[in-house]
């Protein structure tokens, strides 16, 4: 049959696609229908049409799935933010560790029922929010940074809020239920000022006005707050009267500019000044026991988090994947690791206090400077940090080094951006022969990919735990660990 734009269909959901759509079949011809779930009955029209499949507008829900809850957010339909925030939180982690399963097995090569056996349940979120508040339903307000960008109703009001799915909309929302609540009153704060004031906001299309974004940053733990607006200019008016509200809201401990005069779709620029309280702030992660249910250890480690620095959004599942994938490794303190893709250096720093020595590396110069310095803050003296692509740092160090100590590591440590690890790296890897490889991953496609070359290669995959580090979107988090086939490893099922 031939389909049509417009055309009413109704269609049974079985499955959520890549971009949080949902997706269901009529005959065989594929329907991707935004804001519908699986198990969702609907009656939708086709927006665009191809051959086998078509793009398609909800329109009616006929029979709910068991699984449809009302989403709080009242804009969660136009926001580009949350996808799944109807789904409820039961089902978002039923789906993400089936989509890790279906992965492993589909790309990843891996056998169903071995997988079935080594595949644990998903870390979701705890019943309170970070913050240590109460919250109404899991997974909200947990992030530790937001950016709103700051423009102009159409009746000329300024206005906060987020951009519409794949445009330059802003639509009008100070409560953004990811972050905390706090993060309003900072916003209506800074708003307040630019009408006192007379500061416009930015303005896209013809690069004109001053205040583009505000950044708001928590250290959850120490309960501190930096504040960053972001300027189309070097300066802002009345500085010490914005400082003096701020510094009126609980917690704030920082408040920055940050200069972005270039017409780009980046948000910060590379100049940041401190107007007011700590340049930094630094936020503890807990060493917790995997095998006890995530009970704090008596370790843990300090990162300080200024403005421009890479950092985990979600602190409460990172300390928990971190811990996990210590856990996996089995330090015994005398092992030689490389953590590559080590950003500021988080993942590094927690093994190396259970281990020899630690190399990081990582792309972006300025990440690997804050990783040095937090090693130092910390007082650990045993990891080093490279900058570099992994896949060219890891196979030079092959090549020219004499340093056969770090040319065959005992550990590997991968926690590469979603396109994966880059083959030269993963090739490099192979041959260093390392006993473990731990592959921390934030997309399943691409860990299933690199997981069937390692297997390929010589490794196993033995254990693999998601972790819902992004609640409300697509996004989920894995943490895996693979074995050298003839290292001696308990659940070689070829053993049994
Ligand atoms: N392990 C860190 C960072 C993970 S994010 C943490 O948990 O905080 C992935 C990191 O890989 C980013 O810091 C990014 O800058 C870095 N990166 C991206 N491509 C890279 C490459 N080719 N080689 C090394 N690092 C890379």
């Amino acid at each position: 049959m031939d389909h049509q734009k417009n055309q009413r269909l109704t269609v049974e959901i079985e499955d959520i696609g890549m971009n949080g759509e949902g997706i269901g079949r009529v005959g065989g011809y594929t329907l991707f229908v935004k804001d519908a779930i699986p198990g969702d009955l609907a009656e939708v029209s086709l927006t665009k049409v191809k051959k086998t499949y078509a793009y398609a507008r909800l329109l009616r829900v006929i029979e709910s799935s068991k699984d449809r809850i009302c989403a709080p957010c009242p804009i969660h339909r136009q926001c580009g933010g949350c996808q799944i925030q109807a789904l409820s939180y039961e089902g978002q982690l039923a789906f993400k560790q089936n989509k890790v399963k279906n992965d492993l097995i589909r790309i990843g090569g891996i056998d169903e029922t071995y997988l079935s056996s080594i595949l644990e349940p998903i870390v979701g979120m705890p019943e309170k929010s970070a913050d240590k508040k109460e919250i109404k339903g899991r997974g909200f307000r947990y992030r530790n940074k937001a950016q709103y960008p700051i423009g102009k109703s159409r009746d000329g009001e300024i206005i906060a809020g987020f951009y519409a799915r794949r445009t330059h909309s802003i639509i009008q929302t100070e409560d953004c239920l990811l972050g905390p609540k706090i993060n309003r009153l900072i916003v209506d704060t800074v708003i307040k000022h630019m009408k006192n004031c007379g500061i416009p906001p930015y303005d896209e299309e013809t690069g004109t006005g001053t205040v583009r974004h505000v950044m708001i940053r928590h250290a959850f733990e120490s309960g501190k707050i930096m504040v960053c607006i972001i300027i189309n200019d070097r300066s802002l008016k009345r500085p010490e009267e914005l400082v003096k509200a701020l510094r009126a809201v609980d917690g704030v401990a920082s408040v920055y500019l940050n200069i972005q005069t270039e017409k780009t779709n980046v948000i910060l620029g590379e100049e940041c000044i401190l107007l007011w309280g700590e340049d930094s702030i630094g936020d503890t992660i807990h060493v917790c026991d995997a095998d006890r249910d995530f009970a704090y250890t008596d370790e843990s480690l300090t990162f300080h988090i200024s403005p421009l620095s890479f950092y985990q959004v979600n602190p409460v599942q990172t300390e928990w994947m971190y811990s996990q994938a210590l856990g996996f490794l089995n330090l015994q303190g005398t092992e030689t690791v490389w953590d590559l893709y080590c950003g500021i250096g988080t993942i590094s720093l927690f093994l190396a206090k259970h281990a020899k020595r630690v190399i990081g590396v990582e792309i972006v110069e300025q990440a690997v400077e804050d990783a040095r310095e937090n090693a130092r803050q910390n007082g650990i003296g045993n990891a080093e940090f490279f900058a570099g692509k992994a896949e060219e740092i890891l196979p030079e160090y092959y090549r020219t080094q004499e340093d056969d100590e770090m040319k065959r590591p005992d550990v590997i440590v991968v926690d590469p951006p979603r396109k994966g690890c880059d083959e030269k790296c993963l090739e490099t890897m192979v041959r260093m022969q390392p006993d473990k490889i731990a592959y921390v991953s934030c997309d399943p496609a691409t860990l299933a990919r690199d997981v069937k070359y390692l297997s390929e290669n010589g490794y196993l995959l033995t254990k693999v735990r998601a972790f819902d580090n992004f609640p409300q979107t697509v996004h989920v988090e894995t943490v895996t660990l693979l074995e050298r086939k003839e290292y001696d490893h308990t659940s070689d099922p070829a053993a049994v």
